[in-house]
């Protein structure tokens, strides 16, 4: 796959890095938004904020040896750190949760890797890739909520963050949302965070089995509750556990209500919902969520302002600190002229039975994922659920549309037999990915033809 702008140049190269408390997590990427290769490292625990400083830059520097001999080079970096930062000087003001308040974290990875450094707040970030290649791609404006251990948010407008007087905007999750309730780690009560975070689950769910409650969780932690993953949740809401889904239950009524603050105080077009939690519980959540967005009894002029889910999971801080660092380097994404087509691989044959991308033939059903990646479909995921791999549900649509695709194409056979369920379609609506259900012929042609950030899911038969 050769990586060209629309001018067939050679794309220039970009690296966003994610601080996280577990990892961090270091991407390069090509202007169109392409993910080249993804580092990651384990975040030190216990250690100070020099270590973390060391950690990020062993990551960057594991992602610069990448770029090799690539024509277009590195241009820069961007930077998400969970907590305060002054964007302007490149300068950690605090991390509540890790160790690295007061590091000048940007004139340090310039000085080392000799690029512009862009640094931001992740939630801000978040929303950026969001607004650039996630549900919120062309809306005017987005605020994004990311509801992970704790919940960040950000909001973009005409493609500019909103930074506030303080560069302190977007801290949704300590807007507080019940007066004189739960502590929360920011040191006030009752924020939306020590609400519906996943901390503030777990908290939850600790206290009601001490108070005697069962729950399946004591199984699936070995008895160890002290954290539980936002994929544990999920295995729990999934077994029906009783407990997990009143406390989830009550979880996604304080987004609901949080998502309508957002639309009385903002309005903006698109409210994006990601974070691990969400991601992991969006089946369960979102339609207690919409439900309390749908029935909000103050309309505005126009059919706007829906809730969607994250298009981009896992990439859309690390898409976002990318676009902060092309616009620093007066590259914005969000103009015009500077808007690069994605690299697929091309679809060269295809008859009954057989296809061939990118020079390698296939005999079996395929899924081309929106980095370009190809891969067997495993059909077995349909036929267990369905009984035949005419259908596609939302177990399938997770791991095709990963990445967040502007556009699923689907060829559903020869004589068109694969069918989406219900749930697939909400899966698609919610992150606001076309579909395009069309004979495999068809497909193939559309998928080539397709100038647009795409994935696809190839029927090879009947
Ligand atoms: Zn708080």
């Amino acid at each position: 796959m050769a990586r060209t702008n629309g001018n067939a140049e050679p794309q220039r190269l970009y690296i966003g890095v994610d601080v996280g408390g577990t990892k961090v997590q270091a991407s390069l990427v090509d202007e169109s938004g392409g993910i080249v290769t993804r580092q990651r490292c384990p975040t030190p625990r216990d250690g100070g904020s020099e270590d973390v400083a060391a950690t990020i830059q062993t990551a960057i520097d594991d992602a610069v040896k990448k770029v090799g001999k690539h024509p277009g080079g590195l241009t820069a970096i961007g930077v998400a750190i969970p907590g305060v930062v002054d964007p302007d000087a490149g300068h950690v003001v605090v991390t509540p949760n890790m160790s690295l308040t007061d590091v000048a974290i940007g004139p340090r990875l310039r000085d080392q890797f000799d690029v512009p450094i862009a640094v931001g707040n992740d939630g801000n970030l978040g929303a950026l890739g969001e607004r650039w290649l996630g549900s919120a791609r062309n809306a005017t404006s987005v605020l994004s909520i990311c509801v992970g251990t704790g919940i960040g948010s950000g909001f973009v407008q005409g493609g500019k963050l909103w930074r506030g007087a303080r560069e302190a905007a977007g801290e949704i999750g300590h807007i507080v949302m019940r007066i004189g309730g739960p502590k929360c780690g920011c040191g006030n009560r009752g924020c939306f965070e020590a609400l519906a975070g996943r901390s503030a689950v777990e908290r939850d769910i600790r206290e009601a089995v001490a108070a005697g409650r069962k729950t399946v969780l004591t199984e699936l932690t070995d008895g160890d509750l002290s954290i539980i993953r936002s994929s544990l949740l999920r295995r729990a809401l999934e077994a029906e556990d009783e407990l997990v889904a009143e406390i989830m239950h009550r979880a996604a009524e304080v987004i609901g209500a949080a998502c309508l603050t957002v639309r009385h105080l903002i309005d903006p077009d698109v409210i994006v919902l990601g974070g691990g939690v969400m991601e992991a519980c969006s089946e369960f959540m979102m339609p207690i969520i919409e439900d309390i967005v749908g029935s909000d009894r103050l309309p505005g002029a126009r059919q706007s302002g829906g809730v969607r889910l994250s298009a981009l999971g896992d990439d859309a801080v690390v898409l976002g600190a990318v676009a902060a660092a092309r616009m620093l380097v007066g590259h914005s994404p969000f103009k015009k002229r500077f808007v690069a087509r994605p690299a697929f691989p091309e679809i060269t044959h295809y008859e009954f039975g057989e296809i061939t991308i990118a020079g390698k033939a296939y005999d079996r059903d395929v899924c081309i994922r929106v980095d370009g990646k190809v891969k067997k479909r495993d059909k077995a995921v349909a036929k267990q659920q369905y009984g035949t791999s005419h259908t596609v549900g939302p177990e399938e649509l997770e791991k095709v549309c990963r990445g967040g695709p502007e556009v699923l194409i689907i060829g559903a056979g020869e004589s068109g037999m694969v069918e989406l369920t219900d749930e697939a379609r909400h899966f698609l609506e919610r992150r606001a990915i076309e579909c395009k259900l069309l004979p495999t012929g068809q497909a193939v042609e559309a998928y080539n033809q397709s100038e647009r950030r795409r994935a696809a899911l190839m029927h090879l038969t009947c």
